[in-house]
Parts: C-alpha cells; sequence; structure tokens
C-alpha cells in the first residue's frame, strides 16, 4: 500500500466525459489498495473567466472578493469529481481549503501556504476514502478565502503530498513530461526521464510552463518526489512514463547531460537609463523605488563609465509591470539624475540549464559563440552556478532555441510526430 497524490490540470477536468475518466484512473489506485488524495483544478478555460468577471465588476477589485470568486472554480470540479467518483463504487468526499484547512498568509491573490491540518484527513484516508482536494486555495488565520497566484494547483498538491508523508505527487497534465525544450519549436526535443529540483526550479522560473515555479521550490524543500505524466496517456509497462523530478544523487552520471534544457520567455522588456551619473548610491536610487513598488526586476547590466562620469543602465522587468517601472522611474528622474529613459519589448530571454555545468569550463562561451555565428546579437547577460540566459531580439528567440538545442547536443535521432 502506498500514500498517493495526484493532481489533475484544467483539460483533465474540462466536462463530465473528462472527469469520468480521472475518476476510473483513480478507481484503478484505490482497489490496488493505496491511500489516495486528488487534487483538482478548473475546468480548462474557467479561471480566466471568472477573474474576466471581476475586471468587469471594477478595474480596481478588492483582491479579498477576488478570491471568492475565483476560488469558485475548483469548488465545481471538486464536487463533481467526488460525484463521479461515487457512481462508480468508490467511496470519496470533497475537502474545500477551509475544510481542511489549508492554511495560508493574507496575501490574496497570492497568497503563501503555511500549513495544512491533515488530521480529519487522514481519518477519512485510513477509512478507505478517496479524498478530493480542491487546488489553488486555501484560508487566512481570519477565516477568509484565499488563493495561491495562477497555476498554484501544483502547489497544492505538493503542499498536501509533503503534510501527508505522502509517497509521491503524480502531476497529471496535457503533456507527458518536461522536455529538453518546448517541442513545438524543436520537433527533435527530447522528454527528461528525471531532471533535478534545482534545474526544474530554474526552467520554471524562466519560461518552461510545465510546472508552477512555488511548487518546484516547496517540492525540494520538502523532498516531494514529484512525477509529471500525461493525463491523456494510459498506462503503460514503463515505470517512469513522464519526468520525475529528483534530487541531484539520484540521477545516474551516465544520463546526466551538460545542459539538461532551453528555455525562453518573451514576456519580458528592456529598460535604458543613460548617462546615469556613476557614483556610489546611483543604482540603488534606481531600484531601490522599484523593489518598493513590487516590481521584479531580473537581468541587470552596467556599462562601465564612456563619457565623462556617467554610465548606462540596462535591466528587464515582466512585460505586464513594465508601464508601472517607467511610471516609477520618470517620476525619479531628478532624484536619480539620469539622461534619457529608453524602453524595448521585442526582446525574449534564453536561458539554458544543467546542473552539468557546474564541473565544466566553457558552457557560456558555447552559447555566446553560436548565437554570435547566426549572427544573433546578445544585449544582456546573466549567469547562476547552473544556468545562463541571455537577452536578444524577440523574432529570433526560436531560431536561439533550435541552434543552441543542436549545439549542445540534445537533438533526438528522431523528430516528435505525435
Ligand atoms: N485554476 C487555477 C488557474 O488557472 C489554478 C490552477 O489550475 O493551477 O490558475
Ligand atoms: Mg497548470
Amino acid at each position: 500500500m502506498a500514500r498517493i497524490v495526484m493532481k489533475f490540470g484544467g483539460t483533465s477536468m474540462a466536462g463530465i466525459e473528462r472527469i469520468r475518466i480521472v475518476a476510473a484512473r483513480l478507481k484503478r489506485e484505490w482497489e490496488a489498495g493505496n491511500e489516495v488524495a486528488v487534487v483538482v483544478s478548473a475546468m480548462a478555460g474557467e479561471t480566466d473567466r471568472l477573474v474576466n468577471f471581476c475586471r468587469e465588476a471594477s478595474a480596481l477589485y478588492d483582491r479579498a472578493e477576488y478570491d471568492v470568486v475565483v476560488a469558485s472554480g475548483e469548488q465545481v470540479t471538486s464536487g463533481l469529481l467526488a460525484i463521479a467518483l461515487q457512481a462508480i463504487g468508490v467511496p470519496a468526499r470533497s475537502w474545500l481549503g477551509w475544510q481542511l484547512p489549508v492554511r495560508t498568509d493574507d496575501a490574496h491573490a497570492s497568497a503563501r501556504i503555511g500549513g495544512i491540518d491533515t488530521d480529519a484527513l487522514n481519518a477519512s484516508l485510513a477509512a478507505g476514502n478517496v479524498a478530493v482536494i480542491p487546488g489553488f486555495q486555501g484560508m487566512t488565520d481570519a477565516g477568509r478565502v484565499t488563493t495561491l497566484g495562477r497555476g498554484g494547483s501544483d502547489t497544492s498538491a505538493v503542499a498536501v503530498a509533503a503534510a501527508m508523508k505522502a509517497d509521491r505527487c503524480d502531476i497529471y497534465t496535457d503533456v507527458d513530461g518536461v522536455y529538453t525544450t518546448d517541442p513545438r519549436i524543436v520537433p527533435r526535443a527530447r522528454k527528461l526521464r528525471r531532471v533535478t529540483y534545482e534545474e526544474m526550479l530554474e526552467l520554471a522560473s524562466v519560461g518552461a510552463k510545465v510546472l508552477q515555479t512555488r511548487s518546484v521550490g516547496l517540492a525540494m524543500k520538502e523532498n516531494v518526489r514529484v512525477q509529471v505524466l500525461s493525463s491523456f496517456v494510459d498506462a503503460t509497462d514503463d515505470p517512469e512514463p513522464g519526468t520525475l523530478i529528483v534530487g541531484e544523487e539520484e540521477i545516474d552520471d551516465v544520463e546526466r547531460q551538460l545542459i539538461t534544457g532551453i528555455a525562453h520567455d518573451k514576456n519580458e522588456a528592456k529598460v535604458t537609463l543613460t548617462a546615469v551619473p556613476d557614483r556610489p548610491g546611483a543604482v540603488g536610487s534606481i531600484f531601490d523605488p522599484l523593489a518598493e513598488a513590487n516590481i521584479n526586476v531580473d537581468m541587470i547590466v552596467q556599462n562601465i563609465a564612456h563619457e565623462a562620469g556617467s554610465t548606462d543602465v540596462t535591466f528587464t522587468v515582466p512585460n505586464a509591470e513594465l508601464a508601472r517601472a517607467l511610471d516609477v522611474l520618470e517620476k525619479g528622474k531628478e532624484r536619480i539624475g539620469y539622461g534619457a529613459l529608453r524602453h524595448d519589448t521585442r526582446v525574449a530571454k534564453v536561458t539554458i540549464v544543467g546542473v552539468g555545468m557546474r564541473s565544466h569550463a566553457g558552457v557560456a562561451a558555447t552559447m555566446f559563440k553560436t548565437l554570435g555565428e547566426r549572427g544573433i546579437n546578445i544585449q544582456a547577460i546573466t549567469t547562476s552556478e547552473i544556468k545562463v540566459s541571455v537577452l536578444i531580439e524577440e523574432d529570433y528567440t526560436e531560431l536561439a532555441v533550435r541552434v543552441l538545442h543542436t549545439a549542445y547536443g540534445l537533438d533526438a535521432p528522431e523528430a516528435i510526430t505525435a
């Protein structure tokens, strides 16, 4: 017997027919004698619909009430799945976020989970019931409904798995695993059988959309074995049909590549301040107010002083935060004392990730050379121990991903056809 958490995304929950398929799959695990908790998303498209209602009701909607509205999508699917399970003879009940409860802070619309009470849940599982838990939702200490940020049901699943001390957390989604890169760009992308928490964290945060970034951080912290699987491919004989996200010690040296994956993100905007005074405190005067306004700055480049005592500073922010960033900087023009403020949204960030680069020199050099040979200009660079990101012109994104995939030997012999 094992304790398993299974999570199903919006496409798996989109309509009663699909919910029945999920119920049948859960029944197999339950009949095998396992303790099963299932975490569900809202039906595909439903959360967007609910978010739009809030925006329509008022541009400056109250985030606490937004949470009340958007959490409802998961309430519907959890109830429906419990009904579908009961209909095929599986005892099941739903546990809403406030009923367990899933305790969160009060950062409405992007709340963080503090802990999950499991006493009632454990008793119910021990009695042979399947527990159906709506993802994405929680409750503050004051008893108000919260949600965890878009894509947050992945994080719910990992948190439930950690609290239940589950043997595994299987995330069923519309792709069958994590790939070396987006297969729509590179048909020769390969599915990774295993990837480390750290690599997955980097890949998720730089644009690989398979899992919510927070869920990966939590899995790493709590040591939850996460497996990403397709909900549309039925069980195979393969003991590792999807991608397993595990600690580094569980990855064989033989299967380890220098680079594990390549991600891209077109949701970045570049901001440049020219003629910033080259003196201590100048850079702080730019980034302090941005931080105060909760604007996420990513890549930063400060050129060396060219003309007398001044320098250019370039950085990136998410597209969605560009307008606010420009506003903050315009208001601070006098205090910062820059020349001109420029911005460009036609940029993309391309990132190579791999724990293998820790022990190898020349990984970044290969990246720069490969892009240079194709005439792709690099506008900014950032690195960490296991990743290198470059900012390039957006039109070159697909080309850059393709040539890098080949350069690092990631191309599979056969293209993906399905
Ligand atoms: N339904 C929520 C969303 O679309 C949470 C999730 O599906 O993970 O963001
Ligand atoms: Mg998702």
